[in-house]
């Protein structure tokens, strides 16, 4: 069932209120109808079950089915872009970003990409990696199984950021932490989260700049080279810890 985090303030006796960006994602991407069933949460204590009443142009309105004590979400989604690794490494980056409350894992041909799938491979490979997910999100207690997307262009893969809240792209040769503190600051409940890593060659110059192009900030994770496996599971941590205390957001 789709999630959706709302204010405190739109739970109300019996209904929910949903706003902001999630309304065109309800109507025009997901295309749902009244009548069908979400799950709303407040970030925090609570999830809800709801039935969709209304849909509006800037609000949906549901009515709450039943009421639960939070899951193992974290209050935003973070979707991470990575990198085609060699070998099994996607693997482990699946199964630690499950735990560490990843949304959707979307797995990105760059230049630097060494391996290359053919549409059976990449079929097998995604089924697997699904797979995955599936036990490490039931093994940590997830309340949604994280999906595992084919695999995007690099173009592609921007393009599915393009509506996101906060999007950064961790490049070796950013300089200093500024930058990242401040991007890192300004997520928040209910937002939408892209974090970009490259595989194991990096990103070229131009994709960075690419990216640049679209509102991606590049940013450092620090003074050491991490491997690529390694750099997406530091950016879930910090994000988590960041969501899961409350860390001022600096909007
Ligand atoms: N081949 C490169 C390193 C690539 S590391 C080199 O040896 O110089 C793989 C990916 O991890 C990078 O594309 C980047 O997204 C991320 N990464 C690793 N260390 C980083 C750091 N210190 N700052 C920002 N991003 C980093």
């Amino acid at each position: 069932m789709y999630r959706f985090f709302v204010e405190e303030d739109q739970i109300g006796q019996g209904r929910v209120a949903i706003v902001g960006g999630d309304v065109n994602h309800i109507r025009n991407v997901l295309r749902m109808r009244p009548g069908e069933k979400v799950v709303v949460s407040d970030g925090k204590e609570r999830d809800y079950c709801c039935r969709i009443r209304e849909i509006g142009t800037d609000r949906v309105v549901a009515d709450i089915l039943e009421e639960n004590p939070a899951g193992g979400e974290l209050p935003a989604r973070i979707y991470l872009f990575q990198g085609l690794p060699k070998n099994d490494k996607m693997e482990l980056i699946i199964q630690k970003a499950v735990e560490l409350g990843v949304y959707q894992v979307i797995p990105v041909a760059t230049r630097r990409t060494v391996v290359k799938l053919d549409k059976k491979k990449e079929e097998a490979k995604v089924k697997r990696w699904n797979g995955i997910a599936e036990s490490a999100a039931k093994q940590s207690g997830r309340s949604i199984i994280p999906q595992v997307t084919g695999v995007m262009s690099f173009k592609e893969a921007l393009a599915a950021a393009d509506r996101f809240d906060v999007k950064v792209i961790p490049f070796e040769h950013a300089s200093g932490m500024d930058g990242t503190r401040q991007e890192f600051g300004r997520i928040g409940p209910g937002m939408d989260v892209g974090v970009f890593i490259g595989p194991e060659g990096g990103f070229e110059d131009e994709e960075i700049e690419l990216a640049a192009g679209t509102g991606i900030k590049a940013v450092s994770l620090g003074r050491r080279i991490l491997r690529t496996e390694t750099a997406g599971l530091m950016v879930l941590s910090v994000m988590g810890y960041l969501l899961e205390t409350g860390a001022p957001a600096q909007r």
